[in-house]
Parts: C-alpha cells; sequence; structure tokens
C-alpha cells in the first residue's frame, strides 16, 4: 500500500489521443452532429457568401431554406426545409429535403437519421434546432501501468450539441488501482443532489473499496494494452479474459482481478477458455 498522493501521482493526466474515435468504432458515441434549423431567404443568401459555405443543396433557391452546419468539416450549407405541420413524418420529426450527390438524387432526411455529411463524408447525424443543446456522457475505461500497479481510469467524454457548435469535454472520474494484491479506488466526484455528478478539486480515496466498474466499456484503441510483465499481474491473463468476454459483455476487471488476488488458480479457467464461467461466478457472487 502506498500514500493517497503516490496514487494520485500515478493517474494519467490526459486520456488517449483516439478515445473520443474509439468510443465511436465501439458505437458508444456518434460519430458527430449535422444540426439545421429554418432560417429566412435574405439570410439564406447571405450565408452563401461566408467563408465557411460548402454548397446550396436545394433544388431551386425558391424552396425554403434550412441552414445546415456539420461538426466534423464546420461547413455550412443550405437544404430545403420542410414545415413541420404538414410534411411531418409518421414520428412527427422535422425533416429536409436536400441534393444528395451519392444517391445523384433529390432526398428526405429527418431529426435524428444518420447521413453522411455532403461536404466532407463523414456519417454525422441529424439534429434539429428544436433538438439542440443536448448534451452526452460517456465512459470508458482505460488501462496503464505505473510503479509496477495497473490502474483502470474510467473517463467521462461529455459532448455538448447545439446550433451551429459542438464541444467535447474529457474527464477522469474514477481511478482503480490494483497495486500488489489489493485494490484501492480514487474518485474524482461526488453525488450530489438528485444523483448528479459533482467534480471534486482533486482526486480522493475512497475508504471503502467498491466495485463500481463492473462491466465496463473498456479501451483497446490505438495506444494498445500496456504489458503487464514485471508487475504481479504478469501471470493473470487478464488480456486473454478481455478477448474471451468482452463482446459477451463477460469482461469484470477489477472483479476478476481481486479474484485472481485471492485465487490464483483462476487464470487456469481463462487458459482453458472459461471466460464465461468466470463471468458467471463473478455475476452470482456481486449481484450485478
Ligand atoms: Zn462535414
Amino acid at each position: 500500500m502506498r500514500t493517497t498522493e503516490e496514487y494520485r501521482a500515478m493517474i494519467p493526466e490526459e486520456p488517449p489521443a483516439d478515445l473520443v474515435a474509439e468510443m465511436v468504432r465501439q458505437e458508444l458515441l456518434d460519430s458527430g452532429h449535422m444540426s439545421f434549423k429554418c432560417i429566412g431567404f435574405e439570410e439564406a443568401y447571405a450565408r452563401t457568401r461566408d467563408d465557411d459555405f460548402y454548397m446550396d443543396l436545394r433544388e431551386s433557391f425558391r424552396k425554403r431554406p434550412a441552414l445546415l452546419w456539420c461538426s466534423e468539416c464546420e461547413k455550412e450549407m443550405l437544404a430545403e426545409y420542410l414545415p413541420s405541420d404538414s410534411k411531418k413524418n409518421e414520428f412527427g420529426r422535422r425533416r429536409i429535403r436536400y441534393y444528395d450527390a451519392d444517391f445523384n438524387e433529390v432526398v428526405e432526411r429527418s431529426n435524428a437519421d444518420v447521413i453522411f455529411c455532403p461536404s466532407c463524408g463523414k456519417k454525422v447525424v441529424l439534429r434539429s434546432a428544436a433538438d439542440l443543446p443536448r448534451t452526452e456522457q460517456k465512459f470508458m475505461v482505460v488501462p496503464t501501468v505505473a510503479a509496477g500497479c495497473l490502474m483502470l481510469t474510467k473517463w467521462c467524454v461529455e459532448r455538448r450539441q447545439f446550433v451551429g457548435g459542438e464541444r467535447l469535454y474529457k474527464n477522469a472520474y474514477e481511478a482503480y488501482i490494483v497495486d500488489g494484491g489489493c485494490a484501492v479506488k480514487l474518485a474524482h466526484y461526488k453525488r450530489g443532489l438528485y444523483w448528479n455528478m459533482l467534480r471534486l478539486e482533486e482526486w480522493k480515496q475512497n475508504k471503502r473499496f467498491e466495485d463500481r466498474l463492473t462491466c465496463p466499456y473498456f479501451y483497446d484503441g490505438a495506444e494498445g494494452r500496456p504489458s503487464l510483465d514485471g508487475t504481479p499481474l504478469e501471470n493473470a491473463k487478464l488480456w486473454e479474459y478481455l478477448d474471451q468476454s468482452y463482446e459477451k459483455n463477460d469482461f469484470y476487471p477489477v472483479a476478476y482481478l481481486r479474484l485472481y488476488a485471492k485465487h490464483q488458480q483462476v487464470e487456469n479457467l481463462i487458459t482453458a477458455g472459461f471466460a464465461w464461467l468466470v463471468a458467471d461466478g463473478i455475476r452470482r457472487e456481486t449481484n450485478y
């Protein structure tokens, strides 16, 4: 065991550079958004002269304009706005109509549809101004090794989308540190009233250990998995367990490593390909 101060110093200050890309790859997070709002004809005309303007995609400039903005290329474009009173689809979602070069035809799309941006080609979710601003928070656990300890840091990516803008915030919320045979947990937030999360000034070590990580979204991106060679976990078969169990939602890293600390033979089950059995046991024991 080390002091809280020592543990604090081991927690990474930055997430992997591709954390957001990895969340998108695992379909935890949408890739980006295209906002649209109804504007007047005069404003539409003025917008076509902006530096960020890509193209007028309406069939004719007499069609009612909607201003589109893509969060991936930050370009603006014009589409036809379909008034919600008469042309709502069966879900009552707001719609636009525009020329799509991929299909070589005029297409109709609704709020919340996934489209490919006509300018940059990236996959984005269409968001009506009435549906904005919106905020989403997604969590992913990133493994690193420091001072012979495995750290599992839970990062929160918060995305705020608004008309013509998008901001991303990345904050670490929890860190589980496997130090020899014991696990400690540090938190950077506490629960406020109504269960909202309040960020603390600094990492605090929890007095009572509690595994809230259970079966998390786990980072497996470009920075790779850290080597456990030379740590007490080098024979724990953690990455083999990950490979066997992740797709089946059977990967409980903290529970598994605590089990391993008590009964090292559990790695034999992983070697034999019985990750599901281990996960079953963990679930039964802890009521996850
Ligand atoms: Zn774009």
